[in-house]
C-alpha cells in the first residue's frame, strides 16, 4: 500500500485520513495493477530522472502519448448504444424513460458522458508542438489551483479540485497554458487520482526532461461525498514528485510553500 504520496506535504484543508476509508471508497486498490503492454508503449523513450530515487513503478501508469483510443468519428458512431444503455439503466432502476422529463435523458446523459471522457480523444503530444521553446531559465516554474473535473472509474461519479505543477527547467520551457491542457487531457479520463497526478509528471517529464517536476491534486471525490462515509469536506492530497522535487527536499519544500502562498 503506497501512502508516501502525502509526504512532505501539509495542508492545511482536511484530508481523506485513515486507509479505511480510503479503501471503503475503492480507491487505491487496483493503481499500480494497470496493464502496461499496447501499441507504442514500450518505444516511448524514457525520460532520466522519472526512475531516479523511484521504487515506484512510474511505467505502469504512463501511457503512450501516440496511444489514441478512439476518434471522435468513434464516438458519433458510439452515441446511439451509449444511449440505449442510458435507457437500459433508467429502466433498471424503475423508471420510466418514456415519461416525458426523460424522454431525452439517455441521448443526453451520453452525450455527457462522452464529454466528461473526451481526453480519450485527445493526445498529449499534439498539444505539446510548437509549445516547447528552448530557453536557458533554470528557476523553479509554478503554475497552481488550475482547476480539474475527471471521473471516477470505481464508481463513474466525478471527481474534482485543483491541480499544482511546478518544474525546473533543464534548458527547455513549456508554454504555461499547455500545463492546463494535459492536466484537462489525462482528467477527462476515467481516473483514480494517483494515477492521475502521476501521468501529469511523467508527461511533463518526457516533454521537457526537466531537472525535477512535482504535481499536487486536492480533490473531492463525490462517490466519498455522496456514499460510503458521506465526509463532506474531505479533500484527497496526492503528490508525484520526480527528480530533484524527490531527491532534494529542499527544492521540494519550497514548491509546496509556493503551491500554499
Ligand atoms: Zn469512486
Amino acid at each position: 500500500m503506497e501512502r508516501s504520496k502525502e509526504t512532505g506535504y501539509n495542508s492545511n484543508e482536511k484530508k481523506d485520513t485513515g486507509d479505511s476509508d480510503s479503501m471503503l471508497n475503492g480507491h487505491f486498490d487496483g493503481m499500480v495493477k494497470r496493464p502496461t503492454s499496447g501499441p507504442g508503449h514500450t518505444a516511448t523513450p524514457q525520460a532520466p530522472g522519472v526512475e531516479s530515487g523511484s521504487h515506484r513503478p512510474v511505467a505502469s501508469v504512463k501511457e503512450s502519448w501516440e496511444d489514441e483510443r478512439s476518434s471522435v468519428e468513434d464516438n458519433e458512431m458510439r452515441l446511439p448504444s451509449l444511449a440505449a444503455a442510458y435507457n437500459s439503466i433508467l429502466r433498471e432502476l424503475g423508471e420510466d424513460p418514456q415519461r416525458q422529463g426523460l424522454l431525452k435523458t439517455p441521448w443526453r446523459a451520453a452525450t455527457a458522458m462522452q464529454f466528461f471522457t473526451k481526453g480519450y480523444q485527445e493526445k498529449i503530444i499534439d498539444v505539446l508542438n510548437d509549445a516547447i521553446f528552448d530557453e536557458d531559465h533554470d528557476e523553479m516554474v509554478i503554475v497552481k489551483d488550475i482547476d480539474m473535473f475527471s471521473m471516477c472509474e470505481h464508481h463513474l461519479v466525478p471527481i474534482f479540485g485543483r491541480v499544482h505543477i511546478g518544474y525546473l527547467p533543464n534548458k527547455r520551457v513549456l508554454g504555461l497554458s499547455k500545463l492546463a491542457r494535459i492536466v484537462e487531457i489525462y482528467s477527462r479520463r476515467l481516473q483514480v487520482q494517483e494515477r492521475l497526478t502521476k501521468q501529469i509528471a511523467v508527461a511533463i517529464t518526457e516533454a521537457l526532461q526537466p531537472t525535477g517536476v512535482g504535481v499536487v491534486i486536492e480533490a473531492t471525490h463525490m462517490c466519498m461525498v455522496m456514499r460510503g462515509v458521506q465526509k463532506m469536506n474531505s479533500k484527497t492530497v496526492t503528490s508525484t514528485m520526480l527528480g530533484v522535487f524527490r531527491e532534494d527536499p529542499k527544492t521540494r519544500d519550497e514548491f509546496l510553500t509556493l503551491i500554499r502562498s
